[in-house]
């Protein structure tokens, strides 16, 4: 088929009653305005034409799984569209977290091995994995700022133009800086103050303790609070709405 001729083929919609049990299940995406829900429920649709989803360790895909996946996967790219996944088409989705085995040779030849839980990953040009139950529960988890889906997601933006630094890419390289000074800005008080929580025993700050790990990590987790739970994420990180919005909403669409 000629391609002009695919791309004028639309995708079939999302059928109605599979939409609405998605947004319920999902508040931060039904308390969106009316036309962005729209925005929201096309695009899934053309993800869901262009993806393809495998289940891991006997887990069967089903309708739920896929749109619940492809609703929250397209809401960092609403504005700026599904191009900027078009590097992978692979989603792979386990029942629940991965135990994932990492060895690693440091400078003097030892080999290091260890077991690290993984709730999904990204990778450079390639597939994205994801786990259902923790994409299950991201209603619930939104008030804490987490969604798996999305912080998988933002990963794949981010490495858009090469490893994950923590910045998308941008226009310029003014644009850059200006992106990574804000960044770090919040970035450094937050992994400061996860610090002292964890030796010292103070109280502990508002998001995921992971994204005190490095910046790219940071990126992900405050854009899954940005998208879940802006009313606090803005109380929590006002500089980083307004630097997220240049990004996510370049028309500055209500
Ligand atoms: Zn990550």
């Amino acid at each position: 088929m000629f391609a002009w001729l695919r791309r004028r083929r639309a995708a079939p919609a999302v059928p109605e009653d599979l939409w609405r049990a998605t947004l319920a299940r999902y508040p931060f995406l039904a308390a969106r305005a009316p036309a962005e829900q729209e925005r929201l429920r096309a695009l899934s649709a053309e993800f869901l034409a262009r993806k393809e989803f495998h289940g891991a360790n006997g887990l069967v895909i089903t309708d739920e799984i896929a749109v619940a996946i492809a609703a929250q996967a397209v809401l960092p790219v609403l504005h700026l569209g599904l191009g900027w996944y078009d590097d992978f088409v692979g989603i792979v989705v386990h029942p629940a977290e991965v135990l994932a085995r990492r060895t690693e040779t440091d400078d003097s030849g030892v080999v290091h091995a260890w077991e690290e839980v993984l709730a999904g990953e990204a990778m450079e040009g390639g597939p994205v994995m994801l786990n259902w139950r923790d994409v299950a529960h991201a209603g619930a988890s939104a008030d804490a700022g987490f969604n798996v889906v999305i912080h998988e997601f933002v990963h794949k933006i981010d490495m858009r133009d090469g490893a994950p630094d923590g910045c998308p890419p941008l226009r310029s390289r003014q644009a850059r800086e200006h992106w990574l000074r804000v960044m770090g800005e919040a970035y450094q008080p937050f992994r400061e103050a996860v610090i002292k929580a964890e030796r010292f025993g103070e109280e502990r700050p508002w998001l995921d303790d992971y994204g005190a790990s490095s910046i790219d990590e940071f990126f992900a987790v405050a854009c899954e609070a940005y998208f879940v739970n802006r009313e606090r994420f803005t109380r929590e990180f006002p500089a980083l709405v307004d630097l997220f919005d240049s990004f996510y909403r370049p028309r500055s669409s209500p």
